[in-house]
């Protein structure tokens, strides 16, 4: 049975086989990254280096700016989908 601290999703899971065969687990900690955006996989503008376990702490204006698709898209996507909405209209 592993630590309670290990149970929680803060820390990377990792299979690995050892040279006599067994499958252990490793627990890393995850790294702290940057918002991306959802379409093209680019860090969002105004969002700061987040690690994944402290993410609910941090306040509303560090994760993106305000302004429609703020905390998700980058300023060219949602400039994209905001014509084509417009167009299809
Ligand atoms: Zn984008």
């Amino acid at each position: 049975m592993v630590g309670g601290k290990y149970k929680s999703r803060k820390y990377r899971k990792t299979y690995r086989k050892t040279p006599g065969g067994r499958c252990v687990v490793h627990y890393s900690s995850r790294k702290a990254e940057r918002a991306k955006c959802f379409k093209c996989g680019r860090a969002l503008q105004g969002s700061k280096l987040i690690a994944t376990s402290h993410e609910g702490f941090l306040p509303k204006t560090a994760k993106g700016v305000s302004r429609i698709f703020g905390g998700s898209l980058c300023g060219i996507c949602a400039k994209e989908i905001l014509k084509t909405k417009a167009r299809s209209i």
